[in-house]
């Protein structure tokens, strides 16, 4: 597995105001990660970053996503890519699907993208919120019959399984890959903040569902500990994170990884 950095800047809200009972404030530094993995067969793409500057998120975040230069780098050209794993469908994590503002199509055009059922039919019923998002960004997908809906645990091949996660949105899920060392979790928005990955129950505002958020991080927390699974969050700039049990609803972390970019 392999991180690729999209962008790395502030979340454009302080502190205090995205995690109310978390006690720190002032800057949320930011990172926006994407995950490639690759199995004898695949080569899998998870999460599709804030994007090109005329995205939703590029806008948003302040600054757009290089993911494209990050594939390239790893010598990997888009068209390569057989999947592309789309944990939930907030806009920091499909900014790349889609190419060419005015007449979108499909970025990484030989992928399946595969996304959980419920976490569709929320966009879905979101309304005026994501009502171009979903025009601009899914509607090509389904209309190159690209998009694949999956509905709960399902698995893509022998060494990856999805992991239905929901709280942060309905349809939240992870990837779980056997990887040859050890097996590793790539989290999406499960944790947004390092704080949630050490007390499991520290709620974030913009979590849809606040009870089921902190009961995925609970469950994702005591497996990792209880059977050495590596997470890999989207947002931290900890890429792959050791987690330990310290008490029933608190854990340690030991990063085991980090970004090379600084947030300037
Ligand atoms: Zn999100
Ligand atoms: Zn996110």
């Amino acid at each position: 597995m392999t991180t690729l950095c999209d962008a790395a800047g502030s979340f454009p809200e302080p502190l205090e105001d995205a995690f109310p009972d978390a006690g720190n404030t002032g800057r949320w530094p930011m990172h926006v990660h994407c995950h490639l993995v690759r199995t004898p067969t695949r080569t899998v793409l998870v999460d599709a970053g804030v994007g090109p500057e005329w995205a939703p998120a590029g806008e948003w975040f302040g600054r757009p996503g290089r993911l494209p230069e990050e594939l390239a780098a790893l010598g990997v050209d888009p068209s390569e890519i057989t999947d592309v794993i789309l944990t939930h469908l907030h806009p920091d994590h499909i900014g790349w699907v889609v190419a060419d503002e005015d007449a979108p199509k499909p970025y990484f055009a030989n992928a399946r993208h595969v996304v959980q059922n419920a976490e569709l039919k929320w966009l879905r019923d979101s309304g005026e919120e994501y009502e171009e998002l979903y025009e601009s960004h899914i509607k090509p997908l389904m209309d190159a019959q690209l998009l694949v809906e999956v509905t709960g645990a399902a698995t893509l091949d022998e060494r990856l399984d999805l992991v239905l996660a929901p709280g942060h949105t309905p349809g939240h899920q992870c990837l779980l890959v056997d990887a040859p060392d050890r097996p590793l979790l790539i989290t999406g928005d499960a944790f947004v903040h390092r704080g949630q990955m050490t007390s499991a129950g520290l709620a974030y505002r913009y979590e849809e569902g606040t009870e089921d958020a902190a009961k995925t991080r609970r469950r994702l927390l005591s497996v990792a500990a209880e059977r050495g699974v590596l997470l890999a969050p989207c947002h931290l700039d900890e890429g792959v994170v050791l987690v330990e049990s310290a008490s029933e609803d608190s854990f340690r972390t030991t990063a085991m990884a980090r970004c090379p970019n600084t947030v300037a």
